[in-house]
């Protein structure tokens, strides 16, 4: 099972819905943002490195640490010799190897976004609920059922009080997971650890977003 996790906007919490939910979900974290990788990094060949074809995405996949990952390198010269192209095969070959694999996609609607969701089975969007973060959203909704990835779940990131899930629901036509504003998630992103190594309490609303996940897909 391939699943992006997209939505448009920059720092809706897309690397951090990404990060948790292949915890939740047991599965290998791609991080597919070439540009502004915000993962865990790791010594060794990078996704860079496997865009560019010098190392293989299954050997570049990390398993020591609490999360499976393929990291992506930081640097300039690696982004502009990395081809996006090469992306569908790395995530195929990823998820061959370990069965589940969940991309981290950049933000906008850019080739590098359009390779990870033509890889994918289905998405996950995420978005706040600001307006402007929603409209974002449905444009990249627009983009996944172009190419026929399928909505497994809405995650509403920074919910408030009151997350309006079952209007939001309606605009997507799809379960709706509110995350709540944490100091734990912030410190977890901080340690580059996924939320549960920190708090288990804190990481529940990322295990429900993958019962929802798994339940759709
Ligand atoms: P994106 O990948 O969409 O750009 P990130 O996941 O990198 O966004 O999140 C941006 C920042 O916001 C990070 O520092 C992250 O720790 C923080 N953040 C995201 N979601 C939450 C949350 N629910 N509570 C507190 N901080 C959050
Ligand atoms: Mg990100």
């Amino acid at each position: 099972m391939i699943l992006a996790v997209t939505g448009g906007k920059g720092g809706v919490g897309k690397t951090t819905v990404a990060y948790n939910l292949g915890r939740a979900l047991d599965a290998v974290v791609v991080d597919a943002d070439l540009g502004m990788a915000d993962l865990p990094t790791a010594r060794g060949p990078d996704l860079h490195d496997v865009l560019a074809g010098r190392a293989d995405p299954v050997e570049a996949v990390r398993e020591g640490g609490p999360v499976a990952l393929l990291p992506c390198g930081r640097t300039l010269v690696g982004a502009r010799a990395a081809d996006p192209r090469a992306l569908v095969g790395a995530i195929e070959a990823v998820a061959d190897e370990y069965g589940r694999c969940v991309v981290d996609c950049p933000a906008g609607a850019g080739s590098d976004v359009g390779m990870a969701l033509l890889a994918a089975e289905a998405c996950v969007l995420v978005t706040t609920p600001s307006s402007v973060a929603l409209a974002d959203a449905v444009r990249a909704r627009v983009l996944a059922r172009e190419l026929d990835a399928g909505l497994a779940a809405v995650a509403l990131n920074r919910a408030g009080e009151d997350p309006s899930v079952d209007r939001i629901e309606g605009l997507f036509g799809a379960p709706v997971t509110p995350i709540p504003e944490s100091d734990v998630v912030a410190r977890a992103t901080a340690h580059g650890v996924p939320v549960a190594s920190l708090d288990g309490r804190a990481a529940e609303p990322f295990e429900e977003l993958g019962s929802v996940v798994q339940s759709s897909v």
